[in-house]
Formats: C-alpha cells, structure tokens, sequence
C-alpha cells in the first residue's frame, strides 16, 4: 500500500492511498482519482510518502501534510528602511546624550560650511583663512587626505534618529 499525496490542478491538495504506483498511474489515467474538494481529475502527485503498511502504523497516527513552501518573510520585505534601534542601559542613554550635547555645541559655534569643509579647513591650516570653528561634510576621500596632511578634525556624532 502506497500513501500520495496528491494536488488538482485548482491546487487541492488531498491524499490517497493506491495498491502501488502502478495502481495509481492507471486509476490516474482512467480519471478514477477525483480531487474531494472540486472532483477534478486533472491530478498529479505532490510528493510520495514513505511507503508504510497499515499494520506498521498506530491507527489514527496524524500525517505529516505535504511540505508546502514557506510563506514570503514579512521581516525581508521592506528591510532596507529598517531603522537601526537599540535598548540601551542608563549609561548608554548618559552617552548619548552627551554626544547630542556635543554635536549641538558644535554646530552652534561653528560656521557651516558644507560640502567646502576640506577646503576650508586646508585654507586654515595653511594660514590663508584665520583659525575658526567650522563644520561640513567630507567625503572618506577628502577626511583621508585632510588626515594625511595633518589637518585636524573630528567626525560629529551622528545619532540614529538623525540621519538624513
Ligand atoms: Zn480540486
């Protein structure tokens, strides 16, 4: 005795058992085996069960269902904007706060000078601009050549609600 789990072509599943492969694929061709769910005939196999005797099982013994695959992940779809968290202990939160401290206090005291920094701050080292606070952006290309010629500057703390 043979177990198949079998689909229609709507895509019920069901199951049934035949006398052996043979017995099904004749009883298949002979449009004997209907789906219960809407009587197609139009049925193929999903997947064959291990080849079992009754008198091997524990009558009434659940089947496991056909493996069907598994659902799209919610988590995947959308996971690019997902927002960096955290659960953060109270001297972390201390941190943090200190660093927004420090990022406020600089950028209240320091001119913005945007995607200029580099030129800015080279110009300063250099003496052709008179030594102030400024603060912009530089790409890694720009940091890495300011670093190599001396000039010093110190990345502002980014928190993860700030980004842009
Ligand atoms: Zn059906």
């Amino acid at each position: 005795v043979i177990r198949y789990a079998l689909a229609c072509e709507q895509g019920h599943e069901f199951e049934s058992w035949f006398a052996g492969s043979d017995a099904y694929e004749k009883q298949r061709k002979r449009r004997l085996v209907a789906c219960p769910s809407c009587g197609s005939t139009k049925i193929d196999k999903l997947l064959m069960a291990p080849q079992v005797k009754r008198t091997d099982r524990q009558k009434g013994a659940p089947s496991a269902p056909p493996a069907s695959p598994a659902p799209a992940s919610a988590e995947a779809a959308g996971a690019s904007e997902n927002t960096p968290i955290a659960i953060m202990s109270e001297q972390e939160r201390e941190i943090r706060t200190k660093l927004r401290e420090l990022r406020e206090l600089v950028t209240r005291n320091a001119d913005y000078v945007g995607q200029k920094f580099a030129e800015e701050a080279r110009r300063m080292h250099y003496g052709e601009l008179e030594h102030r606070s400024i603060y912009g952006e530089a790409s890694p290309e720009e940091a890495k050549a300011l670093n190599e010629e001396g000039i010093e500057f110190h990345p502002l703390p980014i928190l993860p609600d700030e980004r842009n």
